[in-house]
């Protein structure tokens, strides 16, 4: 046959979303690799197809970053949330997103805390925070 039709491709979605990808998108500096780092899964809350009850399949993951203070420090939370899809119905089963203090933003609840807290109760100019933040390194 001259003119078979050809085998339609599915696009298939990268296995994970590099977070130093998403940061130049959103237009952020990423985060520096050598901060420690600390992963917590958000696991979606069914382990079937919530529509045909389906066995799903684990086909990617979105991975978002979060810059968090704790004393003399700095970590990166990073959240990984595992994508399943059905592959009877294509239904995409994922856990939603954390919510963030700011929408968007890379400050963590601890990071907004410390800098109110410093600002307002220490009377700690920004400059003087700056300086006396612990280095990144
Ligand atoms: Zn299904």
């Amino acid at each position: 046959m001259l003119f078979a039709p050809k085998p339609r491709q599915r696009r298939v979605p990268a296995a994970s979303r590099d977070p130093q990808r998403q940061a130049f998108v959103a237009g952020w500096k990423p985060l520096p690799e050598h901060l420690k780092r600390e992963a917590v899964t958000h696991a979606p809350e069914h382990t079937c197809c919530p529509d045909c009850g389906g066995a799903l399949q684990h086909f990617g993951e979105d991975v978002s970053e979060q810059l968090e203070y704790v004393p003399d420090s700095f970590k990166v939370i990073r959240h990984v949330r595992p994508k399943f899809a059905c592959p009877a119905c294509e239904r995409v089963v994922e856990a939603p997103a954390p919510s963030r203090p700011i929408e968007r933003g890379l400050a963590g609840p601890a990071l907004l805390a410390h800098v109110l807290v410093s600002k307002f109760c220490d009377y700690v100019g920004f400059p003087v925070m700056w300086r006396s933040a612990p280095k990144w390194a």
